[in-house]
């Protein structure tokens, strides 16, 4: 106990840095909510670029994940991210290689 009363007293004023290794949808949301906040935050991807990989075509986000996003996404972000979603509709969908419904 005296060595964490120590460490708070040390660091206290301080931004805690923290660094999140892998910058899927997970890392990055971690990462906007952990700058929400107030902390110090770098992400650590291995991939080149975002476009290194060819998997997928939509994100496809339930409840739970559309909450958590909403959670951590500054406004703006997530007005930016409901203005582009697609609505599936509730049946089954087809789309072009562009999107296009
Ligand atoms: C073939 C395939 C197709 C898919 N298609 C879809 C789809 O169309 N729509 C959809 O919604 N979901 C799709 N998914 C699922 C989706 O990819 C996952 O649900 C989602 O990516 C999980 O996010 P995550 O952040 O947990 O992990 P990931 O997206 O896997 O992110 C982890 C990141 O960590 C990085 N990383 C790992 N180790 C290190 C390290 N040591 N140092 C630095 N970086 C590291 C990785 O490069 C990766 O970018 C697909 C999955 C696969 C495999």
């Amino acid at each position: 106990m005296d060595r964490l009363a120590g460490w708070d007293e040390h660091n206290r004023g301080r931004r805690l840095r923290v660094l999140v290794i892998g910058g899927g949808i997970g890392g990055l949301c971690l990462a906007q909510g952990l700058h929400r906040a107030g902390m110090d935050v770098t992400v650590f991807e291995r991939d080149d670029a975002p476009d290194a990989r060819t998997q997928g075509y939509r994100l496809n986000i339930e409840p739970v994940g559309s909450e958590a996003l909403h959670h951590c996404l500054p406004s703006a972000l997530w007005d930016r991210f409901v203005a582009t979603a697609g609505d599936p509709g509730p049946g089954m969908g087809f789309s072009t290689s562009s999107c296009d419904c």
